[in-house]
């Protein structure tokens, strides 16, 4: 195996969370691990294409993800917060859940028009985080260069809403 396969393999399934019938794949054990984290952020910041020179990191767990990647590569770090959070909003999408609906807000004045962007998660599920993120950039006269995740649940179609972005994955599950 890898040394990205070992990490990836630390990722733990948990039945029935947040609710009864979800598998949720857990990635506290990856992020404990100093070896496999690493291993993960050189990985992801590795295969982003040249021209990235923003990340766009998803509250919560995108932020760890997306913190250390714009450190590895060099880049600016915009934080796509839940409502409430920020002092300065530039921008707020709500976006459709499987039972109800969620937003989030752009920080004001740090997003460039032009910016080529790579949006970064730990999980793209059904792709309406995502999605609602490609939205942001793009009403800011950015561009969605990439969007890269530790693991794509494929059954969930998720990339299908993305407009067509190219999604790079570390594990497709
Ligand atoms: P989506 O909007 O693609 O359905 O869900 C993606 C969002 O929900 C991401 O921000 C991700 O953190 C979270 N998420 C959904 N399913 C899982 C899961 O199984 N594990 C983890 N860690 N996050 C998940």
């Amino acid at each position: 195996m890898t040394d990205l396969q070992v990490a990836l393999e630390l990722i733990r399934t948990v039945p029935d969370f947040p609710e009864p019938g979800v598998l949720f794949r857990d990635l506290n054990p990856l992020f404990a691990s100093a070896p496999a984290f690493r291993v993960v952020i050189d990985e992801m910041a590795a295969r982003l294409p040249e021209d990235v020179d923003v990340v766009a990191a998803v509250e919560a767990r995108g932020f760890l993800l997306g913190a250390a990647i714009a450190v590895a590569r060099g880049v600016s770090l915009v934080p796509i917060r839940k409502p409430g959070k920020l002092p300065v909003v530039a921008d707020r999408v709500d976006y459709a859940l499987e039972y109800g609906t969620a937003s989030l807000e752009l920080p004001g004045g740090v997003l460039e028009p032009g910016a080529k962007v790579a949006i970064v998660d730990d999980v793209l599920a059904t792709g309406g985080t995502v999605a609602g993120v490609v939205e942001l950039v793009k009403r800011a006269g950015a561009t969605t260069s990439v969007v890269s995740v530790v693991m794509e649940l494929a059954a969930l179609s998720g990339r299908d809403r993305l407009d067509g972005c190219e999604v790079q994955a570390l594990q497709v599950l």
